[in-house]
């Protein structure tokens, strides 16, 4: 079809294409459409169905597989949504938005609705069918990142607070949800915690990890032990000598590297980390904690 009348169309593409900031961190934010609706009709256990919090992680660590080890590098999920980080140095797709976003989107959705029957056994996915929607936004420092991360955790915290004691005070307390929703209004976050406590006997701070912090999705490369994860061939590992080598007295100057690293000692550490087990894990990402541990997420 090269060369027909009717391509000259394309050259409208080109003036329309976005091509995401070089050298920025990448979020992808996935978000359910309608799971209001699509909750209420999947009867999901509530405030939080853990089945389907569970289904929405499995989908996020299909993403990191799908794409590869070098692309995504933390996610945060609640409730029926997933925020990827991509790394800065990605170059997916050259980067254009329409390309990363419609592909992550799609990965996930692929995966949630086939893995619905691993979580809901008992339950056939009818109509209406899950569906998500995506964003992207660039960040261009770790801090950006960190506090975008941490944004969604609080937001996953005042949430939560809220749903469950609005969802208590109907199952346990008899009340509508008008009613409910009145009793809460204008109410602090002690406020909350003592209704739960004094009236229905619950401590907030006993509600399940994955409820209260939401779920963070990374690959493990710090468990993973160096003779083990460095498999590279020693053919290979020659060329990558002699390519170390080349790289101290270039003819040519040397692509871009990370705080002095040598190309060949990061392809060897992108391999380390494709290979590491990807886990899921229910913990504070606002306090420094969880960074100073796994400083090899963000770099
Ligand atoms: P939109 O299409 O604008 O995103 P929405 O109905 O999906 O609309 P959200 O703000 O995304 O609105 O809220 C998602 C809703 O899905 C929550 O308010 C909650 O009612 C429901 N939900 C999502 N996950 C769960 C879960 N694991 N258990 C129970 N309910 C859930
Ligand atoms: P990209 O991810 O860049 O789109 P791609 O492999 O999907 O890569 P396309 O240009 O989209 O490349 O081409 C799709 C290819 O899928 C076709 O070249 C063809 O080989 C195959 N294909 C698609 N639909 C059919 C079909 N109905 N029957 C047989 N082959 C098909
Ligand atoms: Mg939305
Ligand atoms: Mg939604
Ligand atoms: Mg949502
Ligand atoms: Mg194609
Ligand atoms: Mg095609």
């Amino acid at each position: 079809m090269a060369n027909s009348k009717f391509e000259y169309v394309r050259h409208f593409e080109q003036t329309t294409t976005t091509y995401l900031l070089p050298n920025t961190y990448i979020i992808i934010r996935i978000d359910g459409r309608s799971f209001h609706r699509f909750s209420t009709l999947q009867s999901f256990q509530k405030p939080n169905d853990p089945r389907a919090l569970s289904l929405m992680n499995a989908a996020a660590v299909s993403v990191f597989h799908d794409l590869g080890g070098e692309v995504v590098s933390i996610a945060y999920g609640v409730s029926d949504e997933f925020s990827f980080v991509l790394r800065k140095e990605c170059n997916l797709f050259d980067r254009r938005e329409a390309k990363l976003v419609s592909t992550v989107v799609s990965i996930f959705t692929a995966y949630y609705v086939s893995l619905w029957p691993t979580y809901f056994p008992s339950q056939p996915l009818t109509k209406p069918l899950p569906t998500f929607d995506g964003r992207a936004v660039c960040y261009p420092t770790i801090e950006n990142v960190r506090d975008y991360l941490s944004w969604r955790q609080a937001d996953c915290h005042i949430n939560n607070l809220y749903n469950t004691t609005f969802w208590a005070l109907i199952q346990q307390g008899g009340m509508t949800p008008q009613e409910a929703e009145k009793e809460l209004m204008g109410t602090l976050a002690k406020d909350k915690n003592e209704i739960l406590w004094s009236r229905f006997g619950v401590n907030y701070n006993n509600e399940g990890e994955m409820f209260r912090k939401g779920s963070v999705v990374y690959r493990n490369y710090g468990a993973v032990p160096e003779s083990s994860a460095d498999d590279t061939p020693s053919d290979e590992k020659e060329i990558e000598q002699k390519e170390e080598k080349e790289e101290i007295n270039p003819t040519t100057p040397p692509a871009e590297t990370q705080k002095g690293k040598s190309r060949s000692q990061q392809k060897r550490e992108a391999k380390k980390l494709a290979k590491a087990e990807v886990v899921i894990e229910h913990v504070d990402i606002i306090k420094e904690a969880f960074w100073e541990k796994r400083p090899w997420i963000l770099h």
